[in-house]
């Protein structure tokens, strides 16, 4: 899948659950800028509340998952924290062809595959300043039970060492600071702002 032509980019955001992933592209997102895109991407796993089938994920039984993934319908798919999650591949490809700068929110393994495929995929990690305040976060953000905040955090532990692969690193402290830095990654070093 090549993107040289019409200049659409590939930016991914990786980081443990909880570091601000979410928080920080939906801000990005609300400056409206025709040119960034984020995709929806598939989960088989339960909706948290305040979240909405097409908006925040498509939400799919595992069953009709694994056919769409039989279909060629991914990307790339992950099995994360125990549920499924895949990259609709025809939304990017088409984004691409429009010139779009297409974010991608997935994990570290979704972010091998797709850095294989498509080479010129810009990378950012995030993460929060320690396990410490990860786990707070975590915790207040209520979106899960103590077993499976035990598992987000014990695969944090393995995410946090694959920041090294990552282009840019950005510490989620203090929230201001690290959109700016975010914004400045995707608006000024790739210049999506541009038209
Ligand atoms: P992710 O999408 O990476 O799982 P979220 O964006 O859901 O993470 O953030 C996890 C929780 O931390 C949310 O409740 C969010 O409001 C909060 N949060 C995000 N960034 C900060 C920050 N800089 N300071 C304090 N709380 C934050
Ligand atoms: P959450 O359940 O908290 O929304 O997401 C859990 C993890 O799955 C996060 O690390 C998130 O980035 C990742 N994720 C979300 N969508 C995808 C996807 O399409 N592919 C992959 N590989 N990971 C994803």
């Amino acid at each position: 899948m090549s993107n040289k032509k019409n200049k659409g980019q590939v930016i991914i955001i990786s980081g443990p659950s909880g570091s601000g992933k979410t928080t920080l592209h939906k801000k990005l997102l609300t400056c409206k800028h025709k040119l960034l895109v984020k995709t929806i991407s598939a989960t088989t796993r339960p909706k948290r509340q305040g979240e909405k089938h097409g908006r925040d994920y498509f939400f799919l039984s595992e069953k009709m998952f694994l056919y769409k993934k039989r279909r060629g319908h991914f990307l790339e798919t992950q099995k994360v924290f125990d549920n499924y999650y895949g990259t609709p591949k025809k939304n990017v490809q088409d984004l691409l062809k429009n010139g779009k700068t297409v974010l991608l929110c997935i994990d570290v393994k979704g972010a091998k595959v797709v850095c294989h495929k498509i080479p010129e995929a810009r990378t950012i990690f995030i993460k929060t300043p320690s396990l410490e305040v990860l786990r707070k976060r975590l915790e207040k953000r209520g979106s899960e039970g103590s077993e499976t905040l035990k598992l987000r955090l014990a695969i944090a532990r393995k995410e946090l060492k694959e920041s090294r692969n990552y282009q840019h690193v950005i510490v989620n402290d203090n929230l201001k600071n690290a959109y700016e830095e975010l914004e400045r990654i995707v608006f000024l070093d790739y210049d999506c702002k541009s038209d």
